[in-house]
């Protein structure tokens, strides 16, 4: 890495690897070589492509200097171009679709396999007519999803409330929203303005006015444009001999087949019946304490009682919780946590070069030898990316280059919400997946490389070392050294628990929407909302609202929302496996290191799973989870 000159060593690593890529391609459909040697300059198209693409994302988020930020996207975007341009390139595919896989051992055969699918799935084996049709229809569909996007981040709306109907909200947000010129408070569909409102805000009817904007963004415009989509990417499908977006989307999938989704959705509706009427209940009966004629719960008061329930019901305190969670603590925690559960140890390298004094970088070490190195970016600053997550810097491949990683989060410097503990312990599952999996010799296995619906379920299940009492009090102390009360968590648990078969029942509505659209093109979209939210929410529709005019992750995925509750399901699957009285069995812990983590894209995930379950996955261990009280 560069000592100041970021952006000349910026340009300098990515050019180069692009050029790298381009002269391996060229080499490729030059001269004819045997299957192995093929496969393996295949292979340094692959790493350049993920080189660059790793550093590039990486830069273009978190670089202080936003001139520096600015190199990093211009070489993304010259990355993402080549890789279109190599995965529409039919020279390109007749030399690999030409090799034997006979002659090739089974990493690859398998990546050989996997190319292929890209390649018929991009319609590179299609004749110039259909292939010019796909080229027209993906411009379009980037087009339409693009201003659907566009108009729900431009569809803000805002009610306008008397300075009284702010009451339950905290301090901050009162002070941050004081009266205008008219006297009345603006409030906006934003989440920063409407999360609060509706989850605090005690004026029932203000609630319901705002959850009216919030539900009519971007209508009526995005209604026929989310038509136009659709009916885009059924054609698209059909062209390539699908039946239709579920199953083009789904083939790369764990879930595997278009028709897996509608059985996954009902199969999660049935089982979150009961845990869904039984929370419902509760919900109704305090709405009616303070509303006795309303007869049943919509979102205009799911969100404020569910808070009510959890205050009266579980007495959490979440400042008195905060005062366990100090920065320091937590981090040093989180790597002795991870540390003891995967049998590695992290060297702190204080010397090392990076992008801002703020990030801590350690090198991983597994019995003296070194895997990889991590770089944890823990804090905001003006702008760095604003969520949590994790980035590649360096794809690991076995005798060639060693995995590098990097946590990009916004957290405290002192005290931290228990919420922001898990979210660190999920990101890290993400970090410790791509190092652990970093020594294949294969860039396409390197990292977190399953399939998309697959890649959560290892972060969600890192997450219960961030709920467990016994591993908590190792490291959550206050300013006393007193570690967090086994009661307090305990409490934590159960009002974290509440309404999780609600939730289960909400995400399913979501799925299958999501699905529903895609398979099935209705004329009218808001009837289908209707019905589809009768079918499988528990919570009413809300009359005169267009849910679906805004609901984004339409635009980004597809007919996938499933990916949320199935990546849970898998997660809690694999959890079943470790015994909640010895989370630290590594017996347990070292086969998923070896059987999920490191193994990265070597297998599909559903194998991965098997694997070390010694079964195929099963809906068991969440069915559980999701009733027990
Ligand atoms: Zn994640």
């Amino acid at each position: 890495m560069p000592g100041t000159d970021w952006e000349g060593w910026l340009g300098a690593r990515c050019d180069e690897q692009l050029d790298a890529a381009r002269a391996r391609v060229a080499d490729l459909k030059a001269g004819s070589r045997d299957a192995v040697a093929t496969m393996a300059l295949w292979n340094d198209v692959n790493l350049a492509m993920s080189n660059t693409l790793a550093v590039a994302e990486l830069i273009s988020n978190v670089h202080p200097d936003e001139k520096v930020r600015s190199g990093g996207e211009k070489a993304e975007q010259d990355a993402r171009r080549l890789l279109t341009e190599i995965g529409l390139d039919r020279e390109l595919y007749d030399v690999l679709s030409a090799v034997d896989a006979e002659a090739l051992d089974e990493g690859g055969r398998r990546v050989l396999t996997l190319a292929l699918r890209d390649f018929r799935r991009a319609g590179v084996d299609q004749d110039e007519a259909v292939r010019t049709r796909i080229r027209e229809l993906a411009e379009r569909e980037t087009e339409v999803a693009q201003e659907f996007s566009k108009n729900i981040r431009d569809g803000v709306r805002a009610v306008h409330l008397d300075p009284a109907q702010l009451d339950g909200l905290p301090g901050d947000f009162l002070e941050e929203h004081q009266p205008g010129e008219d006297g009345t408070v603006e409030l906006t569909t934003e989440y920063p303005d409407y999360v609060p409102y509706m989850t605090f805000g005690k004026d029932r009817g203000a609630r319901a006015r705002l959850l009216h904007e919030f539900l009519n963004r971007a209508w009526p415009e995005n209604d026929a444009l989310l038509k136009e989509l659709l009916e885009l990417r059924a054609e698209h499908a059909k062209i390539l001999g699908y039946d239709g977006w579920p199953s083009y989307d789904a083939e790369v999938k764990m879930i595997g087949k278009g028709s897996a989704i509608p059985e996954f959705i009902d199969r999660i509706t049935e089982v979150s019946e009961e845990a869904a009427r039984r929370d419902y209940a509760v919900l109704l009966a305090r709405l009616q304490q303070d509303h006795p004629e309303v007869t049943t719960v919509d979102s205009t008061d799911k969100a404020f009682y569910s808070e009510v329930v959890r205050r009266e019901n579980f007495d959490v305190d979440s400042q008195q919780v905060r005062t366990y969670f100090d920065f320091t603590k937590v981090r040093a925690g989180l790597l002795d946590v991870t540390g003891r559960l995967f049998g590695i140890e992290y060297v702190e390298v204080p010397d090392a070069v990076s992008w801002h004094e703020d990030v801590a970088v350690y090198d991983v070490m597994s019995a003296g030898e070194r895997l990889g190195r991590i770089h944890l970016d823990l804090h905001p600053r003006k702008g760095k990316y604003n969520h949590a997550a994790q980035f590649d810097l360096v794809p690991g491949i076995a005798g060639r280059q060693l995995a590098e990683g990097v946590l990009v989060c916004n957290f405290s410097r002192n005290l931290m919400e228990h919420d922001h503990v898990v979210t660190l312990f999920h990101e890290f599952g993400h970090l410790v997946h791509h190092i652990l999996a970093g020594r294949h010799p294969w860039a396409r296995f390197s990292g977190v490389a399953t399939e998309w619906d697959f890649v959560e379920a290892p972060s969600q299940m890192l997450e219960e070392w961030a709920w467990d009492a016994d591993i908590l009090q190792s490291f959550a102390t206050n300013a006393e050294g007193e570690p967090i009360p086994r009661e307090l968590v305990a409490k934590m648990r159960a009002a974290d628990d509440f309404g999780k078969g609600l939730y289960a029942r909400t995400q399913m509505f979501y799925a299958a929407l999501s699905y529903n659209l895609h398979q099935h093109v209705p004329d009218d979209i808001t009837a289908a909302v209707r019905e589809l939210q009768a079918k499988y929410d528990v919570f009413s529709y809300v009359p005169d609202t267009h849910f679906h005019a805004s609901f984004g992750h339409l635009e980004g995925y597809g007919s996938g929302y499933y990916t949320y509750m199935w990546s849970l399901v898998i997660a809690k699957d694999l959890f079943s496996a470790f015994d909640r009285d010895a989370m630290f069995d590594t017996e347990v812990s070292f086969r998923y290191r070896d059987r999920i983590l490191a193994a990265g894209g070597s297998k599909d995930a559903a194998d991965l799973v098997a694997d070390f379950l010694d079964r195929p996955y099963g809906f068991e261990a969440f069915e559980t989870w999701l009733n027990e009280a």
